[in-house]
């Protein structure tokens, strides 16, 4: 056997794509909200792999749903079904709280993928997305992206698709006509920076939709499953969409994405018209499971709300912080300066990971089990990761 003397960030940029530029750690291990790498130093996750550990690492009982699954059956095909897989649909369905179908996916692109397909079979073509909207990678959730740079490499892409600006809802009626299929919006703007949309948006983005008999459709891959201290964050606006996509937190670190179709909605994809050799695996709907049930019973929607306020609030105290957004635990800092790579960058080494989605603003979306002794330490070193990153 050859022992192999090349580092690990060097035998990665020997073997992995490009793609996402050089890791920031190799990490070796999880427990809880904390995370260690390939040189034994430990950190809080505060980004919880984008709000995806939902009950942070190595949670036991996931641990021991997917293992007692995979011991059980681990793949069966969409030939046949298996009970996780059905008990998740009729759960998500409880938890919107309306009649529907569920398709099930490995991805929060996958899941738009189908939602997109789904919206051509009402005999319509148009959608209406928002600018700064993320909605995935393959071509047909980068067709529904705004952002120029992911588009313009991959152009042409599927199209009929118009963006107006987030928030504005006269701009969404002028938009939204009678050929329009669907009107896509995230309910809080997750990698725009946690944008939430003014009073009332979503309610007048229902209303706009019903008149021209176009589906509302929001994605949730990000702000859904407990993350903003309710199941779907669209739930406080007291509107029902007709499409919510799911993925994220949904698997707790599976990979797993969910397209939910309400009422007539639910009906329109037929059989061949939209498939998936992985999607509504029973490991995958067995870890979502547990994850639904888990908030349940640790009360972490609660949780959520509480320990997202505390973390909101302590933040705030500096100066240098101009203005806190999100809900829940899906947070965005304002930065008094564009120094949020240098922010991100000092807070690791200080042994908390958070992230800098654009040159101003950080974004935090911790496990959702992220202990208070976790949030005083954050909020302890807040102010020396500030002066460290070189902010005035
Ligand atoms: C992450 C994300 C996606 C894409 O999910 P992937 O699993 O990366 O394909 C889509 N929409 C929103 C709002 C997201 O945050």
């Amino acid at each position: 056997m050859t022992t192999n003397t090349a580092s690990w960030p060097e035998r990665y940029a020997a073997s992995l794509m490009n793609t996402f530029g050089p890791p920031k750690l190799i990490l070796t291990r999880g427990e809880g909200a904390h995370v260690w790498d390939e040189n034994g130093k430990e950190y809080v996750d505060l980004l919880g792999g984008i709000a995806v550990n939902a009950l942070g690492h190595a949670h036991p009982a996931l641990v021991e749903s997917v293992s007692q699954q995979m011991s059980t059956l681990g793949h069966v095909s969409n030939f046949f079904a298996s009970q996780p897989q059905i008990e998740l649909a009729e759960k998500l369905l409880e938890l919107v709280g309306a009649a529907g179908k569920v398709f099930f996916s490995n991805s929060g692109s996958e899941a738009n993928e189908a939602a997109f397909k789904l919206t051509r079979r009402t005999g319509r073509t148009h959608v209406v997305v928002a600018e700064e909207a993320f909605h995935g990678r393959t071509m047909g959730a980068l067709a529904l992206t705004s952002k120029e740079a992911y588009r313009a490499p991959f152009e042409p892409l599927p199209g009929n698709v118009t963006f107006v600006p987030y928030g504005d809802a006269d701009a969404l009626a002028s938009a939204v006509t009678d050929e329009t299929a669907a009107v896509l919006l995230e309910p809080l703007q997750g990698e725009a920076g946690v944008n939430a949309p003014p009073e009332g948006y979503l309610a007048a983005a229902r209303e706009i939709a019903s008149r021209r008999g176009a589906l509302l459709w929001f994605d949730e891959i990000q702000t859904g499953i407990a993350r903003t201290g309710a199941w779907f964050a669209y739930t406080e606006s007291g509107v029902t969409p007709d499409l919510i996509t799911l993925a994220k937190g949904l698997g707790g670190g599976i990979p797993i994405g969910a397209t939910i179709a309400l009422g007539a909605a639910g009906d329109l994809l037929e059989p061949g018209n939209h498939g998936t050799t992985f999607g509504g695996n029973p490991v995958a709907t067995a870890a979502a499971l547990t994850v639904l049930d888990v908030i349940e019973k640790e009360e972490l929607l609660e949780r959520a709300t509480t320990v997202g306020r505390r973390l909101r609030e302590g933040l705030a105290i500096d100066p240098r912080v101009t203005e806190v957004r999100g809900r829940g635990l899906l947070i965005g800092l304002d930065l008094a300066a564009n120094a949020s790579p240098a922010v991100a960058a000092a807070a690791l080494e200080q042994g908390f990971i958070i992230n800098n989605p654009t040159p101003n603003r950080i974004r935090l979306a911790p496990p959702l089990v992220l202990s208070d002794v976790d949030v005083d330490a954050f909020l302890a070193a807040w102010p020396a990761i500030l002066d460290k990153a070189g902010l005035p």
